[in-house]
């Protein structure tokens, strides 16, 4: 069944001006248009942030409990529709049902946290230096936010922006990826049915090009939050730069797993197969670098071996199956060639390697859970981004070793060990220069309550999810009051008090 989505602009839902429209494919079975979509150009994007400006005055000053109360509901709406939205997700970018399922409770989550900041969103109040005088901090929005979204997680991601951009009073255009435009729409839609007035959240769909550059570079747009690859991300950050508007930024990862000899072998197996294939390794934290200590090497590749050729490929929807495809024609290419780098640099290819094109899988974009040893660290497989099913394993001496190969990265998200050894985890954890490390877990399991991002390449700017130190301090600026009630001049730093200038022997 095809869905039409349409653009949500001032609590209207409507069509592009131009009448155009877009395709959302099947990736596991391309002959299915699961929706079409408005493909929006720049007016479109000018009438959503109009709307969304228009909006903000009164929103600004809804009172935040008031704001989270919306947020909790808009929560309640999506968890009855739970089962509902993570299958179409599946059929809409891939991920096995239970992942789906995952991803929407990711940003249930979210709505009920965001919704308690409502009756928070504390700032500081500290003693004055002078006397009949008080100074606090408090929180105000940013104005009109742009959220620009990726197609991996497509109803978390758009949770861990939207809602805490709301929860802060700022009003949102946001402009999800052109592969998700129904995940998207349904995220909206339950946020409207909570009862956010109109204007306040407006949806754009359509390309990067004709839908997200005009609204990143629009003068309307006060703030831009953008997760995608490090590509796109990179011209964002200059585009805001330029512009003086807040932003922050989230792109790729190359995330590792540690493994040492004291390792639990079992453990360190499960948590690699699920870091590694799990979404297809689609996922901005997804495993793609095993590096392990040389005194259980060959062990560990023989069960990863295994393992990896054991797990069952195929369309999300069947829950017998681990691995659904990758999301497009061009990320198979970018796979299929990778595995050819991969073979070329030297390494050697143990498991997987190609298309897998059993039965009906022919008709998706499929590939085999791959599997290289002998990787060197320089190798571009090692180095780069692929964002599929492939694993590079890195042989070294020491921890030392480890902790500089993992760190020796462009890019810092995600990173975990494996030891039984306190002093050694205690050291991982200090000097893995990444901004999440996970001890004895995979490099995937972020948990909302607390800030989500990464290191050089992977992240620029004030962090996503959790509250202080993460997306309220994206989402708000400080103000400082100083009240003066003592009705007189009182100049600060310069009228002291006789106690303390006599302390000091003025
Ligand atoms: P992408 O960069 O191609 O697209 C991301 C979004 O940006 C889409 O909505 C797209 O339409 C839009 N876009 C593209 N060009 C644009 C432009 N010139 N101006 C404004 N917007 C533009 O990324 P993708 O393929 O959707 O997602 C995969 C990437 O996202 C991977 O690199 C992955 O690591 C990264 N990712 C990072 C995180 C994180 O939190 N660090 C989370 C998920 C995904």
């Amino acid at each position: 069944m095809t869905t039409s989505c349409n653009n949500l602009i001032a609590g209207r839902w409507v069509k592009a001006q131009g009448g155009e429209t877009f395709d959302s494919i099947n990736p596991a079975r391309f002959g299915e248009v699961v929706a079409v979509a408005p493909r929006s150009k720049r007016t479109d994007v000018d009438a959503a942030v109009a709307a969304a400006r228009k909006a903000l005055p009164a929103w600004r000053l809804t009172p935040a409990p008031r704001r989270g109360e919306i947020l909790f509901r808009a929560g309640e709406i999506l968890l009855q529709q739970k089962q509902a939205i993570a299958r179409l997700m599946t059929r809409e970018m891939g991920k096995v049902l239970e992942e789906a399922r995952g991803d929407v409770q990711e940003a249930i989550d979210m709505a009920y946290y965001m919704a308690g900041e409502g009756r928070r969103l504390s700032g500081e109040t500290v003693p004055a230096e002078l006397p009949d005088k008080d100074c606090k901090s408090v929180r105000v929005p940013v104005g009109v936010f742009a959220v620009i979204t990726p197609w991996n997680f497509p109803v978390a991601i758009p949770g861990w922006k939207i809602l805490a951009a709301l929860v802060c009073g700022n009003t949102v255009v946001f402009k999800p990826s052109s592969y998700t435009p129904l995940c998207a729409q349904r995220f909206v839609e339950a946020l409207q049915a909570a009862g956010l007035p109109p204007g306040v959240l407006n949806l754009i769909h359509g390309t990067g090009a004709e839908a997200g550059d005009p609204l990143v570079n629009h003068p309307g747009a006060d703030g831009v939050s953008f997760t995608g690859s490090w590509q796109v991300g990179h011209e964002v950050i200059q585009a805001c730069a330029d512009r003086h508007k807040a932003f922050t930024t989230e792109m790729g990862g190359k995330n590792a797993i540690i493994v040492l000899d004291d390792a639990d072998i079992d453990l360190a197996v499960d948590g690699i197969l699920w870091g590694a294939f799990g979404t297809a390794g689609q996922r901005c934290t997804a495993t793609s670098r095993v590096v392990v200590q040389e005194g259980i090497h060959d062990m560990l590749v023989a069960r990863i071996k295994e393992a990896a050729a054991a797990l069952k490929i195929g369309n999300g929807l069947d829950p017998r199956n681990q691995v659904g495809p990758l999301i497009n024609e061009e990320a198979l290419n970018k796979v299929l060639s990778y595995i050819r780098i991969g073979t070329e640099e030297g390494a050697r290819l143990v498991v997987g390697g190609g298309r897998y094109m059993e039965g009906d899988c022919r008709l998706g974009y499929f590939v085999e859970p791959t599997v290289f040893v002998d990787v060197t660290p320089q190798m571009r497989i090692a180095r780069e981004e692929i964002f599929g099913p492939g694993l590079s394993v890195i042989r070294v001496r020491d921890l030392e070793e480890a902790i500089q190969v993992v760190n020796d990265s462009d890019y810092g998200l995600s990173s975990a060990i494996y030891t039984r050894n306190v002093n050694a985890s205690a050291r991982a954890e200090r000097d893995l220069d990444t901004g999440i490390v996970y001890i004895n877990a995979s490099t995937i399991g972020a948990e909302i309550q607390l800030p989500f991002g990464g290191t050089k390449h992977t992240g620029f700017g004030p962090r996503e999810a959790g509250g202080r130190g993460g997306a309220l301090d994206l989402y708000s600026k400080w103000k400082v009051i100083y009240r003066d009630f003592s009705g007189k001049l009182q100049r600060a730093q310069i009228d002291k008090s006789p106690v303390a200038a006599e302390t000091i022997g003025e």
